[in-house]
This record gives C-alpha cells, structure tokens and sequence, in this order.
C-alpha cells in the first residue's frame, strides 16, 4: 500500500515517515498537477479531510492529511483553525505571537491555558474516511522564548515542561506533540488497512 501525504512541509514529511512505519509513502509533490485546495472548513477535520479528498480523488491512492493550531482558552478557542492567518493573510510568525500577546495582555498567569490540536484524515481511492485527533496541553508565556520549531512554539510551554516548544530539543517534541499524537492513533488505523488497494 503507498500513502500519499497532502502536505509539501519537509518537517510534517519525516515526521510522518517515522512513525508510519511498513508503509509506503510518497508526497503530493510526486504527482504533477495535484491540486492544494483552499483550507475553508471551520473545523480542522474539515480542513484535513478536504485536503485528504482531493489528494485521493487526483491520485486515486490512499491520501493522508493533516490540519493543526492553537485554541487558547481565555480567547474562546482563538486563534483555532485561524493560526497560519491570525494576524493577516500575509502573517509571519512573529506577526501572529505579536497579535496573540496583545490579546492575551490583561490574562493573569493561571488563565494562560492552551493547547495545540492535530486532526489527521486518511482518505481511501474507494471514498472511505477516517480521521484522529492529537492535542498537546499547555499555557502561554508573556513573552518568547527559544529560537527553534516554527509557529507559536516560543510562547507555548507543554504541560509537564518549564521550557517552550521552541527550546526543547525536536526529538521531545516530536514524541509529545499535537502531530505525534494524532499520528499514532493514524498509524494505528493503518496497520489495519493495509489491505486496502491502491
Ligand atoms: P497547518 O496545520 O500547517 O495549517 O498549521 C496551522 C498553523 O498552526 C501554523 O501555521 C502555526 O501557526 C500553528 N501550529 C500548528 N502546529 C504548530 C506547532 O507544532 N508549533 C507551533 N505552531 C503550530
């Protein structure tokens, strides 16, 4: 069985490979023309199953997706499937921090509750879907901190941890993260499909 990945990211990528071990797995990339539609769910499973959808459909292979962000408690689940954007279309990272610091400015320490949350989906060539849901709990610093991952690591510090998702080295993370957790439960989903053809 191959499994195609829907995301172009080389990090999800070798993520991915890891941990879904005895699967053949190959990159939307490899199939010139694969369309990358817009994220306009309002949940993550919407979003990864829209994009594990068309991967399948263009590819007619088993197609696998992922969606992720960060709900903060004190902001109703903000910034949520809008993380990538949350401070503009054109956002950096440092943008989006910036954006979440402003909004969290008056929230006391012991109200900085948040986690990040990973939806997989696997499509399958005959339309059969499943989808798991991986989440990382944690709080929001006042300020960043470290200079590794991406995104909101610098102000995200896991629940267990003292140091931020951008000062603990990739190996932890990667065993503890919103992603990792979805994935297992994928992997596991997996182990038993693979029968399925294509
Ligand atoms: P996507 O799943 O690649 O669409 O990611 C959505 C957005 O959520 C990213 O652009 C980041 O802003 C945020 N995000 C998702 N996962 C992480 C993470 O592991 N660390 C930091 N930010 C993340």
């Amino acid at each position: 069985m191959t499994i195609v990945l829907a995301t172009r990211n080389p990090g999800k990528i070798s993520e991915i490979e890891a941990l879904l071990t005895g699967v053949r797995v190959a990159t939307a990339a490899s199939f010139p023309g694969c369309p990358e539609p817009e994220e306009s769910g309002r949940t993550f499973e919407e979003n990864a199953l829209i994009k594990a959808r068309a991967v399948a459909g263009f590819t007619g292979k088993t197609a696998l997706a992922d969606d992720s962000g960060l709900e903060v408690d004190a902001l109703g689940g903000a910034p949520g499937v809008h993380s990538a954007r949350y401070a503009g279309a054109t956002a950096s990272d440092r943008d989006n921090m910036h954006r979440l610091l402003e909004a969290l400015a008056g929230v006391a320490d012991g109200d900085r509750t948040a986690r990040f949350r990973c939806v997989m989906a696997v499509v399958a060539p005959d339309g059969r879907t499943w989808t798991s849901d991986g989440v990382c709990e944690g709080r929001i610093l006042r300020e960043p901190r470290g200079e590794s991952g991406f995104g909101y690591d610098p102000l995200f510090v896991p629940a267990g941890y003292e140091s931020t998702f951008a000062e603990l080295d990739a190996r932890t993370k990667n065993r503890i993260s919103h992603r990792a957790m979805a994935l297992r439960r994928i992997a596991e989903i997996l182990g038993d499909l693979k029968d399925i053809p294509g």
